[in-house]
């Protein structure tokens, strides 16, 4: 069995589901489950009906919006006595029988009770539009197959129960189709993180012992760099499990690690391909070569500061003096990026998600002495040569530089 798996901008309006539809017929419909993200950037929009419902402030609006976008590509698709109008509309009411009947204020139950409408809804259109063309598809509710506890907006799986009803109903020798991102309690509805869909995928090839996972992008594939960042880029032919996890430390967009270990137990490979040029290969994570072609990767992390603490007295920095450190960056949730220590100074170079740095400081200069520069970046190159760390100390002024065996890093201020 093949698992597919088509995000948000794959099925973002008419055209585009019918895109999928071509995708589909070229590399064939039997065997084949499809994970469905939610339409376009529906979850955004979904995440604004939990807050006005929460707020009891503009519920109708952020409604109108949800059901305007979901019916407009229902009409652009089908005939207007089509049974799809039908099948929207109760979920719809759905939804409001859930607004009616509802008693918790608990913000993750009502978040997870709302959002998943957006994969409901997308994947029941797209089945009914593959039927109405001759696609034949068995649509399953994901959400009487993956069972997770009841974290929620952060479910965790119980894998022993999803398997047993992963295999009890999906059809081997059909096209099965099944909403991305969410789950069950058993109860109520769970999901399991935002971007959650490509999880998904991981979740039924491992249980299926699938011969291979397919990402649908709108990108050809893996690149070596970030083209916003980058002027040259290369498309990676093949990554091994290792170094998509790796990379994804480092702060690339690749694939999420919690989607890749499932894949990596069981040695199923992952493919991530254009949905635009679906004839290419795009790039392949598996065991083997840890990266092909063997050129440099180059991650950037922006807004990077870079703090060098030593003791005020001159004494050497150790063990206390560091477990102290680390014990107030992670109260103040400054993401530590890189790592260096000399006798008598600490280096760190840290991210300020929580706009918390200036209270992490104002502590710190009462015990040590503390030098810090802001608005740095933070360049990671996988597989570094000379070459391309002469490219990146041609960016700017380079601060600090720590070298491993594969991975040069160098904060930068540009
Ligand atoms: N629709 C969900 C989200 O946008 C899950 C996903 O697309 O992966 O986060
Ligand atoms: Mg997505």
């Amino acid at each position: 069995m093949r698992v597919f798996k088509f995000g948000g901008a794959s099925v973002k309006d008419a055209k585009s589901i019918q895109n999928v539809a071509d995708v589909l017929r070229n590399e064939g419909t039997n065997n084949v489950l499809v994970v469905i993200s939610a339409m376009g950037k529906m979850t955004n929009a979904f995440e604004k009906v939990v807050h006005a419902y929460i707020k009891d402030n503009g519920l109708e609006d952020a409604l109108e919006y949800v059901l305007k976008f979901h019916t407009s590509i229902a009409y652009e698709l089908f005939a207007r006595d089509h049974s799809i109008h039908e099948k929207v509309t109760m979920l719809f009411g759905k939804l409001s029988a859930f607004f009616a009947q509802n008693k918790s204020k608990d913000y993750d139950f009502i978040y997870d009770q709302i959002v998943c409408f957006g994969e409901l809804i997308s994947t029941t259109i797209v089945s009914a539009y593959f039927s109405e063309i001759g696609i034949g598809n068995n649509w399953l509710d994901v959400r009487d197959l993956i069972r997770t506890n009841n974290t929620f907006r952060a479910a965790k799986v119980d894998w022993e129960t999803t398997k047993k009803n992963i295999n009890q109903s999906i059809k081997k020798d059909e096209l099965n189709i099944v909403q991305g991102f969410i789950s069950s309690d058993g109860t109520n509805t769970t999901t399991l993180g935002r971007e959650g869909s490509d999880f998904t995928a991981g979740i039924f090839a491992y249980c299926l012992g699938a011969e291979s996972v397919t990402i649908w992008k709108d990108v050809d594939g893996v690149l070596n760099a970030d083209p916003r960042a980058f002027d040259d880029t290369t498309l990676l032919e093949q990554i091994s499990y290792e170094e998509a996890i790796e990379m994804a430390f480092y702060g690339a967009s690749v694939i999420h690690p919690k989607t890749i270990k499932p894949l990596q137990n069981l040695e199923i490979p992952l493919h991530v391909r254009s949905f635009v040029n679906y004839e290419k290969p795009g790039t392949t994570v598996s065991k083997g070569k840890s990266i092909y072609p063997e050129i440099p990767c180059f991650i950037v992390k922006k807004n990077q500061i870079l703090v060098s603490i030593s003791s005020l007295d001159f004494s050497f920095m150790v063990e206390n003096n560091i477990s102290h450190i680390f014990k107030r960056l992670a109260e103040y949730q400054l993401k530590v990026n890189l790592i260096q220590n000399s006798a008598i100074s600490f280096s760190v170079c840290v991210e300020d998600n929580f706009n918390k740095f200036r209270h992490f400081l104002e502590e710190m200069q009462s015990l040590y002495k503390i030098d810090y520069t802001e608005g740095l970046s933070l360049f990671t190159i996988r597989h570094f040569n000379e070459e391309s760390r002469k490219a990146i100390l041609k960016r700017g002024v380079s601060l600090l530089t720590q070298i491993n065996k594969e991975t040069l890093q160098i904060t930068i201020r540009e």
